[in-house]
């Protein structure tokens, strides 16, 4: 078995927790660790004025860890920007925030060209800190924008909930994920499907850890990861697919007339793929 190994929801105000974490995974075997860095976590300052955060990314990028762009706010912009979210999410998209997942698919539901907007925003914040991007993931897994308007972007590699793709190759690689609920009544994090659960992804050929600040919390958090180490190598999503380790994100100043036709496009429902 082969995992990938990531670390989500990662933004100025939990690094150190998070560098924690980065801590104990190296010292259960992690070799390849990947970081989803929010630009401006449920509206806080953006993650390019905190020089201190930066550091510390460009510090871990240097060992080799990869960094995927995570949203924007991780948050829906009607709450981050009020009145000046003008764009109108459908009823999907409100079911999903609104029970699922705690207000926190931002993509989820709205049109394609506010989704592109959000995702020129994260991806201005990033070409200002310098910092090679290797892929981009939605928050909670509900929602992205189109994936042509990832690629088109400069994105190497997207993740959704089941899968993993690689736009240079045109390769999906089907990558169940090993995630933790620390929406229990109880405060203690549970594992998403259980033991069982957990005895599938041990058995299979490949799939993802994705660990959120909050997850060491719980007593049962720490054994699993073990039996995954024990039972699996962990691998980069770069190498995945073979791949380079990517650079600081090129400027493909965006198309403007690309942008205003996205504008005008379809209000997309939720893209299964
Ligand atoms: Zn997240």
């Amino acid at each position: 078995m082969r995992f990938l190994l990531a670390i989500h929801d990662v933004w100025p105000g939990n690094f150190p927790l998070v560098a924690g974490y980065v801590e104990v995974l190296r010292s259960l075997g992690a070799r390849r660790i990947a970081l989803l860095a929010v630009p401006s976590f449920h509206g806080a300052p953006l993650m390019d004025a905190n020089a201190e955060f930066l550091a510390w990314l460009r510090a871990e990028s240097a060992l080799g860890t990869e960094l995927f762009l995570h949203g924007y706010y991780h948050w829906m912009g009607e709450l981050a920007e009020g009145e000046g979210f003008a764009a109108r999410r459908n009823p999907w998209g409100r079911f999903v925030n609104r029970r699922l997942v705690d207000r926190e698919a931002e993509f989820s539901g709205l049109p394609r060209a506010a989704q592109a907007r959000i995702l020129d925003d994260g991806l201005a914040v990033w070409r200002r800190t310098g910092l090679p991007l290797t892929g981009f993931v939605a928050p909670t897994w509900h929602g992205a924008p189109a994936r042509s308007r990832l690629r088109d972007s400069g994105i190497g590699i997207f993740e959704s909930r089941f899968y993993v793709r690689h736009f240079a190759s045109g390769r999906t690689r089907f990558v169940p994920p090993l995630a933790w609920n620390l929406g229990t009544p109880t405060g203690e994090p549970s594992l998403f499907g259980g033991k069982a659960w957990l005895g599938a992804m041990l058995r299979a050929p490949l799939m993802k850890v994705a660990l959120h600040p909050g997850d060491f919390e719980g007593r049962g958090t720490r054994p699993a990861l073990e039996r995954v180490f024990a039972a699996g190598t962990n691998i980069g999503y770069a190498e995945l697919f073979g791949a380079e380790a990517p650079s600081a994100l090129a400027m493909p100043a965006h198309a403007e007339s690309q942008t205003a036709a996205a504008r005008f496009s379809n209000p997309n429902p939720e893209d299964p793929s």
